[in-house]
């Protein structure tokens, strides 16, 4: 039996994860659920899963989700704050952790699931494009295994042979295709961006995923978070990736080799496939995903990012190859903007602007070998304060 711990389990990867291990009881427990605020969502969860641990990351969440419990028996220990979701991430009886928090609220439990060797899924992408460098060397120095789930590494992954390890160049890789769906907007005339609404925004055509990864993946900040994200996870610079628009999202990503072969992994776009490939690997198990049907897909459609109608993108492209702190950068201002957005407090096409302007006020600084988390933490603050400011001159 091997214990798994779910940090954002009430999210939509965290839901899916636990659809996949409730379809094999006998091979995984689930010692600790994590959320945020929403107490009655993770209790639900506890009853259902009864694990031994339940974190709320608010204080007062917690409180409500003991209310709850009182009556249940054999209730978990409901624990509450930051750290416990570091303790629960470490914990000796676990040996899976799933990092779907999302934003860089996920970064300190991943690092620390890393830090105590675990086997980690890790969905929450902007972990990596905040500390690549410190959850890398956490993972190669503490003996623990980085799993990709985002659907387009998670892809790569498995078009990689086994020791791609020694550099892609080494392995005969040419270039990683990073697929993007386009999101909602990839045909909409620019025009009408401006007035785009939160609900538009969320609506993906191919995925239901949580609102801010949605608005990522309208914006294509996605795409950009994901070609930082893969720079990280396989060792190589951007140069070597090619952003590949494919509005079907059934191709998840491809590898080109130097004999002119190109892999590619397929599959319908429901993220239980990649959850349950790295909680099997290297085996393979059922995830509930239905089988491709190639004969409805009948057509797979390609085209070149379109880098003017989506800013975000040639931003992320402009940080990744900066490097130092400017992806965190990125980052932060994106979330601050993104949530602006989502509460309506400025407009689309203004997250682009928020993030720009942030990135421009605070020029990339080189990360030293020694320099810690400490450094990225306070990186963040600032860079969410410039961001604050911008949304307030955005303010529509
Ligand atoms: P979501 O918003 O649906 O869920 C987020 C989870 O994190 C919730 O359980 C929430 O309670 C928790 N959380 C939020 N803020 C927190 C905080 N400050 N402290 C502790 N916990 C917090 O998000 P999601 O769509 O499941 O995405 C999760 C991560 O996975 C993101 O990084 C996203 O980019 C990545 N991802 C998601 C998908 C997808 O299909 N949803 C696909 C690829 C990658
Ligand atoms: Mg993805």
């Amino acid at each position: 039996m091997i214990g798994i711990t779910v940090l954002g389990s009430t999210g939509s990867i965290g839901v899916s994860t636990l659809d996949v291990v409730a379809r094999h009881p006998e091979r995984f427990r689930v010692v600790a659920l994590t959320a945020n605020r929403d107490a009655q969502g993770l209790a639900q969860q506890c009853r259902r899963v009864r694990p031994a641990y339940a974190v709320m990351a608010d204080p007062q969440a917690a409180a409500q989700l003991r209310e709850l419990l009182a009556d249940m028996k054999g209730p978990p220990e409901v624990l509450s704050g930051a750290a416990a979701l570091e303790q629960v991430a470490a914990l000796p009886e676990v040996g899976v952790v799933m990092a779907a928090v999302v934003g860089a609220a996920g970064m300190l439990p991943t690092l620390a699931a890393a830090r105590a060797g675990k086997r980690v899924l890790l969905a929450n992408k902007e972990a990596l494009v905040v500390a690549g460098a410190l959850l890398m060397r956490a993972v190669a120095d503490h003996g623990a295994l980085l799993l990709p789930i985002d659907s387009e590494h998670n892809a790569i992954f498995q078009c990689l042979p086994p020791n791609y390890g020694e550099g892609l160049a080494a392995v005969g890789v040419e270039r990683i295709l990073l697929t993007a769906s386009g999101g909602p907007f990839r045909d909409a005339d620019p025009g009408t961006l401006a007035g785009v609404t939160p609900e538009q925004a969320c609506a993906h055509p191919n995925w239901s995923m949580g609102r801010k990864i949605s608005v990522d993946s309208a914006t294509m900040m996605n795409k950009g978070l994901e070609l930082i994200e893969a720079c990280w996870l396989f060792g190589t610079s951007p140069e070597r990736i090619q952003v590949v628009v494919h509005p079907q999202s059934v191709i998840h990503s491809l590898v080109q080799y130097v004999d002119g072969s190109v892999l590619a992994q397929l599959g319908n776009p429901d993220m239980r496939t990649p959850i349950a490939h790295a909680l099997a690997w290297p085996q393979r198990m059922a995830s509930g995903v239905m089988p491709l049907d190639l004969f409805a897909v009948a057509r797979l459609d390609f085209q070149p990012p379109d880098l003017v109608r989506f800013p975000c993108l040639r931003l992320a492209y402009e940080a990744a190859a900066a490097g130092g702190t400017a992806p965190a950068v990125l980052n932060a201002a994106n979330e601050v903007a993104v949530a602006a957005f989502l509460e309506r407090r400025i407009g689309f096409t203004d997250i682009a602007r928020v993030v720009g302007e942030t990135l421009a006020a605070r020029p990339s600084v080189a990360i030293g070998e020694g320099q810690g988390v400490e450094l990225l933490l306070e990186v963040d603050r600032e860079a969410r304060a410039v961001a604050d400011r911008q949304v307030q001159a955005q303010a529509v």
